[in-house]
């Protein structure tokens, strides 16, 4: 009995303890709760932010694009207006210039062509930019395309007295792509070809590849994932023996205004812009395809143009290849 008495007394002095523990903990959840609320809505706040820090960084990329797009769009039309007036002073039609004059004029020439292929180039940039780059695929045959593309080349490839040849498997399908943005395409990568090759030759090597063999040639498993459907893959080669690109440049050449120390080439007055290799792979990649390069310096490069490629059973890849044209 004592002992009852004793443990009843033992709670009743403890009440005001176990009071206290709660009281405790309800305040102590009281104040979590507090500083969670305080989180969320610091966090709401932020996120805020940062939405509106987004749409603002999107709304001045889409400006700068506009404004590129107008401004390139701008200047062409007094650029064409230079161009077209120096080709008639180069004519006579204004009458014949004297021999002091044909090089200045000719400076002039060269000049705008390049300020005019430059504006023409960051155009074609804000366009992809800002999405406004159109794709019009066509069916074309590629063999009498790429042979035009060479013929197009042909007069820079005989101005350094080189070899153009062109390799083209057995059976070269239709292909169904834009023949635009394509013989951009190749036309820049010939047109370096020739400007970073002093001697030797330029092979443009066409392939259509079925997808298991062109993944082990180098077609990046990302871009084959992408197109899961695809079976077949176009692969396109400019290989040239020229000046070749350090493994450590090898991927900056892509990035826009990137020009690699290129040795002698540097102050070449047919010196590009540094955007040619940036558009090619973009269109490369509008296209659902994509731009590679290997090379060693000394010895050449190897740029690789992979397109998807969607043809009949009867029309796939014959493993031969056949030189077909040498210009
Ligand atoms: P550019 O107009 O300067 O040629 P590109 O974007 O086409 O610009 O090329 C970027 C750089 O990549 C070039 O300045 C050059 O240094 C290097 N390059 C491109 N193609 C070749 C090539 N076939 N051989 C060696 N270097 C090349």
């Amino acid at each position: 009995m004592a002992f009852g008495l004793a443990g009843q007394y033992h709670l009743v002095a403890m009440q005001p303890l176990f009071y206290l523990f709660i009281g405790a903990i309800v305040i102590g959840l009281a104040l979590l709760l507090q500083h969670e609320r305080r989180q969320a809505a610091r966090l709401v706040e932020r996120s805020r932010e940062l939405e509106r820090l987004s749409s603002e960084l999107l709304r001045a990329n889409r400006m700068k694009n506009d404004f590129l797009a107008n401004v390139s769009h701008e200047l062409r039309t007094p650029l064409n207006a230079i161009v077209g007036f120096v080709d008639l002073l180069r004519e006579g039609v204004y009458g014949e210039l004297s021999p002091r004059q044909v090089k200045p004029v000719e400076r002039i020439e060269a000049s705008a062509n390049h300020l005019r292929h430059l504006v023409d180039q960051i155009l074609d940039l804000a366009k992809m930019a800002a999405g406004r780059l159109d794709v019009h695929a066509e069916s074309f045959d590629l063999r009498p395309f790429i042979l035009d593309v060479a013929s197009e080349v042909e007069s820079l490839v005989s101005e350094k007295d080189l070899a153009l040849s062109l390799v083209m498997g057995g059976s070269i399908p239709r292909v169904r792509t834009d023949p635009t943005h394509l013989r951009q395409i190749l036309v820049n990568l010939i047109g370096n070809a020739v400007k970073y090759t002093d001697a030797g030759s330029i092979v443009v090597k066409t392939r259509v590849l079925q997808r298991e063999s062109a993944l082990t040639q180098g077609l990046p498993p990302i871009v084959a994932a992408a197109q899961e459907e695809i079976e077949s893959w176009l692969s396109i080669q400019v290989i040239d023996s020229g000046i070749g690109i350090a493994i450590t440049d090898q991927e900056r050449v892509f990035e826009e205004f990137e020009q690699v120390d290129s040795g002698p080439h540097a102050d070449s007055p047919h010196r590009g812009t540094g955007l040619g290799l940036a558009i090619s792979r973009r269109l490369a990649r509008l296209l659902d395809g994509d731009l590679l390069v290997a090379s060693e310096p000394g010895k050449g490069s190897a740029f690789t143009l992979w397109l998807p490629l969607t043809v009949s059973a009867s029309q796939r890849s014959a493993s031969s290849e056949h030189p077909a044209h040498t210009a």
